[in-house]
């Protein structure tokens, strides 16, 4: 076992002075207490006490070209040199629009903020100005942010909270201190569930403005949409003047150069990115329409944030996309590969432990899950899964070196390899053991 005892005495000064004791909600979930990091390199990080650990959590997304890539720290300096911000326009603004016009099929102008969350906010908001309308539909087990209009149904068992809202009717704030009120506009469907959609959007399609929708269910099982799901929502959109969000945050980049629109050959009308895009600095965008982006042009919609766009921040992006483009982007087969490799060797080590349990994979990103169910492919099927046992294991996995989210998402990097692989997958195997012996972390 591991002593952690730097980050325990780390967590309990930042109880006194950071409100919570983390700067993000999530985080207090990780046990047996919220790892302090030191620093990071490649596929691997150093905690406050000293351990190395092989990093599945990546920042919660972002690093996926892995920590200290040194195209993203050199264009960083680079910028550094000339300023951090100027709150005037820079070309580098200009070059990652462009940058990202050419590489997301449905991008036509982009609009730069500085979270998911903001980039959500905006994109509703487009989307209401453009209809007219005020209704959003959105999905059970989706995380679109925090912002008072969207922030419901988020099953995370790595919040405090537990994952009760599965309910159709009952649309519960996210949080103490949000407005009943702000949800008011919202209308929450199942997944991944064509006649629901079809049905209600026949029925409402005067009040609704838009849909958004995780192209893959990442944040409840990393759950695929069933064949020609998400084309009927783009067509059922386009029919009735409805605006089709597709909230790529976590698949935008890490998916392919195109996102998962580019991957699944679809338009939708607006998309938002975040995570990936800066490679651990904060930026996100939307990107979509021109129609419906110039009402940005025209003053109808506020876009605003004293950061926006800031150098460091476009730097980044600029520094990520050009390293994931090279050779066409001829990186995402060999990161694929690995995050495959590392799907199938933990597959294979659930059969020979006895252990009942699916992973669902989207290229570099997965979601492991104990479950008796023979398939996790929707929401009710994804909350069968054993919460208590997962965290678990995820403690056990920390003492052996191999960080991963209380939760069983898994992000893999570019810089994860074979060695990495070998490492997990003898950990995992290790855990599983001591699971089935029913030994305490
Ligand atoms: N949308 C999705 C799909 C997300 O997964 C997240 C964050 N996990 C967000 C939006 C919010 O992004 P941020 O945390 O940068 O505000």
């Amino acid at each position: 076992m591991r002593t952690l005892d730097q980050s325990s005495a780390h967590y309990v000064e930042s109880q006194v002075f950071l409100a919570g004791g983390v700067a993000s909600s999530l985080r207090s979930a990780m046990k047996p207490v919220p790892l302090f990091a030191a620093e990071g390199s490649g596929p691997r990080l150093q905690d406050a006490d000293g351990h190395e650990y092989i990093d599945y959590l990546l920042g919660y997304g972002p690093l996926l070209l892995g920590h200290g890539h040194q195209a993203i720290v050199s264009g960083i300096h680079e910028a550094l040199k000339r300023g951090t911000t100027f709150g005037l326009q820079h070309i580098g603004e200009i070059e990652l629009a462009r940058r990202l016009t050419e590489l997301l099929p449905c991008a036509e102008q982009v609009a730069i903020s500085g979270s998911g969350t903001e980039a959500v906010m905006l994109a509703l908001r487009l989307a209401r100005a453009h209809t007219g309308k005020r209704k959003i539909v959105r999905f059970h087990g989706h995380y679109h942010g925090w912002a008072d209009s969207i922030f419901t149904s988020f099953p995370s068992s790595d919040m405090r909270q537990s994952d009760s809202v599965v309910s159709t009717d009952l649309i519960l704030p996210g949080t103490g201190g949000q407005s009943q009120l702000a949800l008011e506009d919202i209308i929450l469907l199942p997944w991944n569930d064509p006649e629901a959609l079809e049905v209600t959007l026949r029925q409402n399609h005067g009040e609704i403005a838009a849909i958004i929708s995780e192209p893959v269910m990442c944040n409840s099982g990393c759950i695929l949409p069933k064949p020609g799901y998400l084309e009927r929502m783009r067509e059922l959109t386009e029919e009735l003047d409805i605006v089709m969000i597709l909230d790529e945050v976590i698949t935008g980049f890490r998916l392919g150069l195109g996102g998962a629109h580019g991957k699944f050959g679809l338009k939708p009308d607006l998309v938002t990115i975040g995570k990936a895009l800066g490679g651990g600095i904060a930026i996100s965008a939307v990107v979509g329409r021109k129609d419906i982006m110039d009402l940005i042009a025209s003053g109808t919609v506020s876009h605003l944030g004293t950061l926006n766009g800031n150098c460091i921040a476009t730097a980044a992006a600029l520094a990520t996309i050009s390293e994931l483009s090279k050779d066409g982007g001829a990186v995402y087969s060999r990161l694929e590969q690995t995050a495959s490799q590392l799907v199938e060797g933990i597959r294979g080590l659930f059969a020979k432990n006895g252990i009942a349990g699916i992973i669902n994979q989207a290229g570099a990103v997965f979601h492991m899950m104990f479950t008796r169910e023979l398939k996790v492919d929707d929401f009710a099927s994804f909350n069968q899964r054993d919460v208590a046992r997962y965290a678990e294991f995820a403690a056990y996995l920390l003492h052996e070196g191999i960080l991963v989210r209380p939760n069983g998402l898994w992000y893999v990097s570019t810089a994860h390899g074979l060695r990495e692989v070998d490492e997990t997958l003898a950990a995992v195997d290790r855990v599983f053991q001591k699971l089935q012996g029913g030994t305490s972390v």
